[in-house]
């Protein structure tokens, strides 16, 4: 006989945990279906933790390698241990994945093993190695995430030309590593190799790095990353690449092909829906292949939702929790609200880039009249004893208003600092209200404060 549950989540990645999470606070039967072993889904298995802990680790080594003599610390006999490196970031992986089944298990979500795929809108099959089994639910949650995009030509061979998966655990530093996009992937583990001693280019097809952000703070990491050894090639389409034995060859549209003996594919993710069989729950995607919801997350079937990567907008982790948390307060409640020009956006490479609400270039499309404030973390008194002077802050505000429309950080901790941003935007704040808040000193939001000064003019320090 069928188990039963008022919710049943599919995928325990950052969306769906979290969705399983607050509908049983909510008071619902809850059921939780994941076909990995380990929970977490991409983001703690192969994505945002286990990059996090290498770049953490690899800045180390380039710090103490680089910059500890300009400390007074003389530093000999540094020696790379890269399995223990490597072995530092599955354990940071694993007790994080096992954290999540114990949250799991504290609010009595019921878990399954094993692969979901749609009998009929309420009622799918959980496909495991030992058997399989049915669950019924009057309501079932989407939530299978996204996979490496391919792109044609390249044969990904889960060695030597591989995607994000494999960049995460080489067993050895690339003696030249060609990473295909200039994108978060590429920017990430393009420096940790760098970091650990790899000759890395980056091969790009658009015009400039970072699609999508700010392109002003874009060219100037982009500078910074050069110096930091990062070779870009913009304009470069690539058509294909292969490896034999240890070499690798890249083949780029009208140019002589390269080689190296690592590639990494970082061209961008597609949503997971294939093998959910979701003809059988009625459910439609658009022409990228997301599945189409409304803004309370219900596809054309009731009883049957979509959030995070499966469904349109930004992959990110915490896009993915918000829509998770909505969607079955929808379901609970009859409401919930997610404003999504304050979900921040953060690369973490050294210094790191960070960004929420709106670019200039969007601005200037859009036909908004706004002011801009910018201040260098040069001028920032933490920065300086911090040794980490590069990058700026802008903050751009409505002309009329003063309303904050976008900011964007480049340089040390952007991805904390662009928490007060996200939340001045959320609340409807002014560069005013910002820039009379006050700020601790010395600390690198100060910086942030400063800017939003600059936006009248007024900054202090500068
Ligand atoms: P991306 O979309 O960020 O960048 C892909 C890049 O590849 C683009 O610049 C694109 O122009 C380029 N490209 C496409 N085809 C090409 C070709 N034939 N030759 C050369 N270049 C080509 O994709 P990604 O870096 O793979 O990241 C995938 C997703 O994962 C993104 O949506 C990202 O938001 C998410 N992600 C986020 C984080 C983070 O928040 N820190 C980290 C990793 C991944």
């Amino acid at each position: 006989m069928a188990k039963s549950h008022d919710l049943l989540v599919i995928g325990a990645g950052p969306g769906g945990y979290i969705a399983a999470i607050r509908a049983a606070q909510l008071g619902l039967d809850v059921a939780c279906v994941e076909g990995e072993a380990a929970l977490g889904g991409t983001c703690l298995r192969i994505g945002c933790i286990p990059s996090k802990a290498l770049l953490e680790a690899s800045q180390r080594l380039y710090e103490a390698q680089h910059h500890s003599a300009e400390f007074g610390i003389e530093i000999s006999g540094i020696r790379l241990d890269l399995a223990r490196m490597l072995q530092r970031k599955d354990e940071v992986v694993r007790s994080l994945t096992q954290g999540v089944a114990q949250l799991l298990k504290k609010n009595k979500v019921t878990r399954y093993e094993g692969w979901a795929s749609f009998l009929s809108p309420s009622r799918v099959n959980i496909q495991a190695s030992s058997g399989s089994l049915e669950v019924v639910a009057k309501h079932v949650v989407i939530a299978t995430g996204s996979s490496v995009t391919p792109l044609p030509g390249v044969v990904l061979d889960g060695d030597r030309v591989g995607t994000s998966t494999e960049a995460l655990s080489y067993s050895e530093v690339p003696k030249h590593l060609v990473v295909i996009g200039a994108g978060v992937i590429g920017l990430e583990m393009g420096s940790v190799w760098s970091r650990l001693g790899a000759q890395v280019t980056v091969l790009e097809f658009l015009d400039r790095i970072l699609p999508g952000m700010d392109s002003e703070i874009a060219n100037e990491a982009k500078r910074i990353f050069e110096k930091q050894g990062l070779v870009f090639r913009l304009g470069a389409k690539v058509v294909g690449a292969s490896a034999q034995g240890n070499e690798c060859s890249v083949q780029i549209e009208g140019e002589a092909p390269l080689s190296c003996d690592r590639v990494l594919l970082a061209v961008g993710r597609r949503p997971n829906t294939e093998g959910l069989n979701l003809a059988a729950a009625g459910v439609e995607l658009d022409s990228k292949g997301r599945v189409i919801v409304d803004e309370a997350f219900r596809t054309k079937t009731p009883g049957v939702y979509a959030i995070g990567d499966v469904i349109a907008g930004p992959m990110l982790a915490h896009k993915a929790e918000e829509e998770g948390v909505a969607c079955v307060e929808h379901i609970v409640k009859g409401f919930s609200h997610i404003n999504y020009d304050a979900i921040p956006n953060v690369v973490y490479t050294h210094p790191e880039i960070a960004s929420v609400g709106k670019t200039e270039e969007e601005l200037k499309a859009a036909g908004v009249d706004y002011r801009k404030g910018s201040f260098p973390f040069i001028a920032n008194a933490r920065a300086k004893a911090l040794g980490a002077t590069q990058g700026r802050v802008k903050v751009l505000a409505d002309s009329q208003t003063d309303r904050i429309l976008g900011v964007h950080i480049l340089g040390p901790h952007a991805g904390d600092l662009i928490a007060e941003a996200a939340v001045a935007i959320e609340f409807g704040a002014s560069a005013e209200d910002l820039a009379r808040s006050s700020h601790a000193h010395p600390t690198l939001a100060e910086a942030l404060k400063e800017a939003a000064l600059a936006v009248d003019g007024r900054a202090l320090n500068i």
